[in-house]
């Protein structure tokens, strides 16, 4: 935990999602991991604690809060379970902050407080099977008849696909290759013509749920798009550049947490006759491990104070998502390395968090986007 940014506010906040953390989701984390059991019930008690709209404004039933916050509460979740935090990530960061950032006030009336006190848990689509980091190059289509536009096609690797009671998505409405040639829609569960699919079977996050989503002649009133047509690719470009301080946030996280239970067990293991952690090897590991955590987390707080101050974070938050999803993977990695032969089974936490952190460099953008969007805003300062 950084002290420069610790203040009152953030320290009540911290203790509270902690204990959140300790009470509910502690004790089940190996179960829903084996079983790749989305709780659902325990996503309307992250609601009451106001966690699931933790950027949303009070008018509209959320917390109220900025980024510092959001960022603390993401890195105690994903300290317990990644699954829990990648999906607080997606409900807040996606679904819900696309509303909040780019909706008119009737479609902020009728879904923000739903969203912000969990009644409604929410999904944001963009990736499809042909294009994930060519993410403008997507085919599904909306075309318009009348009031309506008719979609069809397909989402893949969407958070909350089958339980979201609404999803966020970007469609195309103009040709391939025209950045005005996507619009953003919000759909209910229930409109015909849209469904989801079969649960992802995952190496890790295996507690957050993702599908496919489908969409056949599904039609869609005009006053489900947000802001104008064509403005949906833009918009989802924007929304990334905040989406990604979140998955830096749960990198951090589930890098602490590897940590931590290294620094523990290395403190507890005897061989030589000594604490491992007093083999210079070790020590040093755990130095430079713990040390790669602060930077990481110097980065997410700079980011998410250039957010709060409402400041252009493309590149801080680029370089953010970079750095702490790489840590994370290196410390879940060195973590299993100092359980030995038990951080390679189940009665140890190590190994959940090695599954988890791979996709802290894959999701929302993989590394090799993050440098392509870095190399590109650095360029501009030359
Ligand atoms: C658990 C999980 C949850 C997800 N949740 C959501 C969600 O809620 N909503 C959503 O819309 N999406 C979601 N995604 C999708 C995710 O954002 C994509 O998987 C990601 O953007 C990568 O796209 P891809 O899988 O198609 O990989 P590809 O784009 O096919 O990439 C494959 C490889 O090629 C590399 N590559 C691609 N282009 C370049 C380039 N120009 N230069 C160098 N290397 C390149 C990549 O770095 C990668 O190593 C989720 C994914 C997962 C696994």
């Amino acid at each position: 935990m950084l002290h420069i940014y610790e203040n009152e506010q953030l320290a009540l906040v911290r203790e509270s999602a902690r204990q959140f953390a300790i009470d509910f989701i502690k004790p089940y984390v190996m179960d829903w991991d084996e079983r790749q059991y989305f709780p659902l019930e325990l996503f309307k008690k992250l609601g009451e604690y106001g966690f699931m709209g933790v950027l949303v404004p009070e008018q509209y039933h959320g917390s109220g809060l900025g980024y510092q916050e959001y960022i603390t509460i993401l890195d105690e979740i994903s300290q317990v379970c990644g699954s829990i935090g990648l999906s607080v990530a997606a409900h807040n960061s996606l679904c819900t902050n696309h509303i909040l950032s780019f909706a008119n006030e009737a479609q902020k009336e009728k879904y923000l407080p739903k969203l912000a006190t969990a009644e409604w848990l929410g999904a944001w689509g963009l990736t499809e099977t042909g294009s994930g980091s060519d993410a403008g190059g997507l085919s599904t289509t909306a075309v318009r008849e009348g009031d309506y536009y008719i979609i069809n096609g397909s989402k893949t690797f969407i958070t909350h696909a089958i339980s979201g009671d609404v999803a966020v998505v970007m469609v195309r409405t103009g040709a391939k290759g025209d950045k005005k040639g996507v619009t953003a829609f919000i759909i209910e569960k229930g409109t015909p013509g849209f469904s989801s699919g079969k649960k992802l079977d995952k190496l890790g996050m295996r507690a957050s749920e993702t599908a496919s989503l489908f969409f056949d002649n599904c039609k869609v009133h005009q006053d489900q798009v947000i802001g104008n047509e064509g403005d949906g690719f833009v918009q989802a470009l924007k929304l990334l550049d905040g989406g990604r301080i979140s998955i830096a946030a749960l990198s951090l996280g589930i890098a602490r947490g590897a940590y931590l239970s290294a620094l523990r067990y290395a403190n507890e293991r005897e061989q030589f006759n000594q604490k491992i952690y007093d083999f210079q090897a070790v020590g040093f590991s755990i130095a430079d491990l713990a040390t790669k955590i602060e930077a990481s987390e110097l980065l997410v707080r700079q980011a998410g104070q250039l957010k709060n101050e409402g400041k252009k974070v493309t590149k801080e938050s680029a370089m953010a998502k970079l750095y702490a999803s790489e840590v994370a993977v290196e410390v879940a990695n060195e973590s299993v390395q100092i359980h030995g032969g038990y951080g390679f089974t189940k009665d140890y936490p190590a190994e959940k968090f090695f599954r988890d952190a791979k996709l802290c460099t894959i999701g929302e953008g993989t590394s090799a986007i993050q440098k392509m969007v870095i190399a590109r805003e650095i360029r501009k300062d030359a």
